[in-house]
């Protein structure tokens, strides 16, 4: 269980396959979120059915609403929101920095105001690990302090804590078919990634995730970090960066070493009328799209695609019908699923290194990160 095999790689991009309970997970892989235990607008059959195999969902949320507790007396996410394959959850920390309506840090965890009604609640590192095995995905987080790229000063403080908060989620963690990943921070600084790399390195995480980036840093300053993080890392644990991305993104991080991504984008631009296309992010409420009858994008093999005129799926939108949100979230994931497949079988054909050029023209006009809003 938990046992990483490469079975390919072309300088620093990997392929590979990470055994799970609930299946053997092909990376690189992209998970799309499912915020509230559902991918939003879709049933777990059309997850499927777009090549998805791993989806994250949100410990805080899921804390606050319906509970842990009760989604365990439930049986566990898998069976609570019948989704077979493979689950994340994050530690609910970045989402108490980004969402809870106040809240106060120090070293033992953070006190924090609900979003929803303004409950008072507290975690620490043993109790977001309490609630992730209720939850019980196949992967947990450790509870970690995601600091302001912007703001140097603080970010040594909260790297510090999450080293601490790391060996504490080690120690606090119980269930044997979980996989707790350790979570790399240290902001924009060379060296403070470095010390970050080493230690979370050091401790036995099957897997490691790279937090703190797509938060508000450049594009180039991301790279940076990850030319400076991944060569340190273990080549036979799973690499997963948090929160990322774009096509770009994703490209960008494939070639540097990263084998696991999530992001909200897909299924945000969707709800907002908007799709992933060659020419750039195609919003599809646009008037020139009343009468046509194009797919959105016509090389694409999508349910969405292979049935639909953007004349319709205008109308849909124009008439407020929630077919339009399913139909172009079907279409945003499978771009990014089916960009990652082709990854994946371009790292074990050799052709990876090459493909990048047409890749990167392919997808550039929707690589805009300033929309990107991690948090949903
Ligand atoms: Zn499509």
């Amino acid at each position: 269980m938990f046992e990483f095999d490469l079975t390919a790689s072309q300088g620093r991009a990997r392929a590979g396959i990470f055994h799970t309970p609930h299946g053997d997970l092909e990376t690189p892989v992209f998970a799309p979120v499912g915020t509230q235990a559902t991918v939003k607008t879709l049933t777990p059959a059309q997850v499927m059915e777009l090549g998805a195999t791993l989806v994250l969902a949100n410990t805080y949320h899921l804390y606050l609403r319906p509970g842990d507790e009760l989604v365990s007396e439930l049986g566990g996410l898998h069976e609570f929101m019948q989704w077979r394959s493979p689950i994340l959850t994050d530690s609910g920390g970045f989402q108490v920095f980004s969402l809870a309506k106040t809240r106060k840090i120090d070293d033992e965890g953070v006190t924090f105001k609900s979003h929803i009604d303004g409950s008072t609640h507290r975690f620490t590192p043993e109790k977001s690990i309490r609630i992730q095995e209720n939850l019980g995905a196949d992967i947990i987080m450790a509870f970690d302090e995601c600091s302001d790229p912007n703001d140097p000063g603080y970010t040594r403080v909260a790297m510090e804590r999450t080293h601490s908060w790391a060996d504490r989620c080690l120690a606090a963690k119980r269930r044997e078919d979980q996989a707790l990943f350790g979570i790399i921070q240290g902001g924009i600084d060379p060296e403070l990634r470095t010390v970050s790399a080493q230690f979370i390195s050091s401790r036995p995480f099957p897997g490691i995730a790279i937090g703190g980036l797509s938060v508000g840093e450049t594009k180039d300053e991301m790279q940076a970090m990850l030319d400076v993080v991944t060569p340190l890392l273990p080549a036979d644990k799973p690499r997963y960066l948090m929160g990322v991305g774009t096509p770009e993104d994703v490209i960008d991080g494939v070639k540097r070493g990263v084998d696991i991504f999530d992001c909200v984008l897909p299924t945000r631009l969707a709800r907002h009328n908007a799709a992933f296309s060659p020419g750039g992010r195609m919003n599809l409420m646009n008037a020139s799209f009343a009468h046509d009858q194009h797919p959105i994008d016509e090389s694409c093999q999508c349910y969405t695609c292979r049935t639909f005129s953007r004349a319709y799926l205008r109308h849909l939108i124009v008439a407020k019908e929630m077919l339009a949100g399913s139909l172009l979230s079907i279409h945003n994931l499978y771009t990014m699923v089916n960009l990652m497949k082709e990854i994946r079988l371009s790292i074990r054909d050799g052709s990876f290194k090459e493909k990048i050029p047409t890749w990167m023209e392919r997808w550039h006009g929707n690589a805009d990160r300033s929309k990107i809003i991690v948090s949903e």
